[in-house]
């Protein structure tokens, strides 16, 4: 049984894909996706040996070590040539380790693989650095789970380059034309910490102007956004 945050996940994940899942940990959302027959084949990478040993005794205990294949690694290094991997999960880190691990990992992208990420935190530095490298993005998810907003993000290369405004990369391209009411409850929330922000700022001794008006600026995009 997975978490919504993991299923909404590999429900992108389209059958029969030779996966990558990079930062696996437990590895529940590749033995989730061999158990259900959706791939054979899975790459499970992991740069800790902790989350390295775990995933390898939860494969073992589920009898899948000829169909994943657990790997010590940092990042996209898991994958060789051979495995033709054609779709890499990297969930549950932040945006700016996604992009890290995209970034310097580029030399094991062929092109022809479809990304499904899923930053906790950060999301416009990935929708940057897709949007950079030529990909597009083709589906977003907004979801709620024991109180976190989780945003998933797929991608594909693009034949032609795509660009995306200011307000597409940082709120997304689909969540902000869907508006739905976790995306809603989410830029709420990042109203009322900035409001937070601001009051800390306003009773600080010296007192910086020019942040708190980036600050409101800031609320005022949002708020135009939601409402
Ligand atoms: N992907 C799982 C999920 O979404 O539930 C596990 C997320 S867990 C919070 C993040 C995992 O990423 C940790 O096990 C950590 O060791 C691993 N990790 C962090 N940096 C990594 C890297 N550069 N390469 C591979 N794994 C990495």
């Amino acid at each position: 049984h997975l978490s919504k945050r993991l299923q909404t996940v590999s429900d992108h994940v389209e059958p029969g894909s030779r996966l990558a899942d990079i930062g696996s940990d437990h590895a529940y959302l590749p033995i989730y996706l061999a158990k259900n027959h959706i791939i054979d084949y899975g790459v499970v990478g992991e740069v800790a040996k902790g989350p390295l040993s775990n995933a390898i005794s939860e494969i073992t205990k589920e009898n899948l070590l000829g169909v994943l294949h657990p790997r010590l690694a940092d990042g996209l290094a898991a994958i060789e040539p051979d495995d033709q991997v054609d779709a890499i999960t990297i969930a549950g880190m932040g945006g700016n380790l996604i992009t890290h691990i995209l970034e310097a990992g580029r030399n094991k992208l062929s092109g022809n693989e479809k990304l499904i990420l899923q930053p906790n935190v950060g999301e416009p530095v990935v929708r940057k650095w897709l949007m950079k490298n030529g990909y597009q993005i083709f589906a977003e998810q907004i979801l709620k789970e024991d109180g976190h907003i989780y945003e998933i993000i797929t991608a594909k290369k693009a034949a032609s380059a795509v660009t995306y405004s200011p307000l597409e990369l940082e709120f997304g391209p689909f969540l902000i034309q869907q508006r739905s009411s976790v995306f809603i409850e989410k830029w709420q929330s990042e109203i009322g910490l900035r409001k937070r922000v601001i009051s800390d700022m306003q009773r600080a001794t010296h007192k910086d102007d020019v942040k708190i008006a980036a600050i409101q600026a800031e609320i005022k995009t949002i708020e135009e956004v939601i409402t």
